[in-house]
């Protein structure tokens, strides 16, 4: 049997939820240093429609670095504000959503 999406109503593999998603969010990117100096890059505002685990296991593998999820934001190990942009477009993102500081 189709699951159906609840939210659209259309069958999963035709569901336009997590398309639609990404193209509403705001993405708030920031890096912050923790203990011993370490910096982090914070990842915000990824709607909870998106497959977050996914996101953050593309995001571990095009940038080959450790992360975590927690309560849909993302935390990767390192400064990647360079490059972070180019990644999370390719995973779908609008450029212009993204705002990295
Ligand atoms: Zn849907």
């Amino acid at each position: 049997m189709t699951e159906i999406c609840p939210k659209c109503g259309l069958p999963k593999d035709l569901c336009i939820c997590e398309t639609i998603a990404k193209e509403e969010e705001k993405i708030r990117v920031s890096s912050v240093k923790k203990r011993y100096g370490k910096a982090v890059t914070i990842i915000e505002g990824i709607s909870k429609d998106v497959d977050n685990k996914n996101v953050l296991k593309e995001l571990k593998k095009k940038l080959a670095c450790g992360g975590t999820l927690k309560n849909n934001v993302i935390e990767l190990q390192g400064d990647h504000r360079k490059k972070i942009k180019t990644v999370l477009v390719k995973l779908g993102f609008p450029e212009d959503k993204i705002e990295v500081s």
